[in-house]
């Protein structure tokens, strides 16, 4: 068997098609301007698109030997929410053991679940989108403090502002995303062109 992997034009196609990925003239709430827009959960809604795409980044994972040597004993780990429903289509996916997700509490990320030191298989870490790749950084600290190995890590989006690896380990992705940041005014092509401005929550 073939294990196709969609191109990253066909990716942004199901995301655009889904509203995951918009291009306009937005404001974000740390007053950036931005042709794009990406909200991850809004392809996630749809049962289908979300198997698509969490299949597709699944078969990045399994094409790695180091991964599926290791399979089922991993742990596929999610550094928030949104990297939730991209955790459990991995796990399916790869049929592996185990699912952990972590939450911003009180500004500290931890795990909902209660996690004890050395329980956590050799894990992945997947997320819905890499912007910055703090999220996931985080979570690299937290897996290492609870005696976990981190063998993978990957999104279905990642900006190519972010980190190419977390310690060593590479982050593999659907979309590489050139993604672009202005102050309002003359650096922002958008408005220097007069276009209505969307402000955006996230
Ligand atoms: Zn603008």
């Amino acid at each position: 068997m073939i294990d196709l992997i969609p191109t990253p034009d066909s990716i942004l196609q199901i995301l655009k098609k889904t509203g995951a990925f918009r291009e306009g003239h937005f404001v974000y709430p740390n007053g950036k301007h931005s042709p794009h827009y990406f909200q991850m959960p809004l392809a996630f809604r749809y049962y289908d698109t979300a198997r698509v795409l969490a299949v597709a980044l699944s078969r990045k994972f399994r094409l790695d030997r180091d991964i599926s040597s290791r399979l089922p004993k991993i742990a596929v780990v999610s550094p928030s929410s949104g990297g939730i429903p991209v955790a459990f289509g991995v796990r399916d996916a790869l049929s592996a053991e185990q699912i952990y997700w972590a939450e911003q509490e009180s500004g500290k990320r931890m795990f909902r679940q209660y996690v004890n030191q050395g329980e956590i298989n050799p894990c992945i870490m997947v997320d819905d989108i890499i912007r910055s790749g703090h999220a996931i950084e985080e979570t690299a600290e937290l897996v290492k403090a609870l005696g976990a190995e981190a063998i993978g890590c990957g999104a279905i989006v990642r900006f190519t502002s972010a980190p190419e690896e977390i310690n060593g380990v590479p982050i593999k992705s659907l979309v590489e995303f050139d993604a672009h940041f202005y102050d309002e005014g003359d650096s922002c092509g958008d408005c220097k062109d007069g276009a209505p401005v969307e402000h955006v929550r996230f």
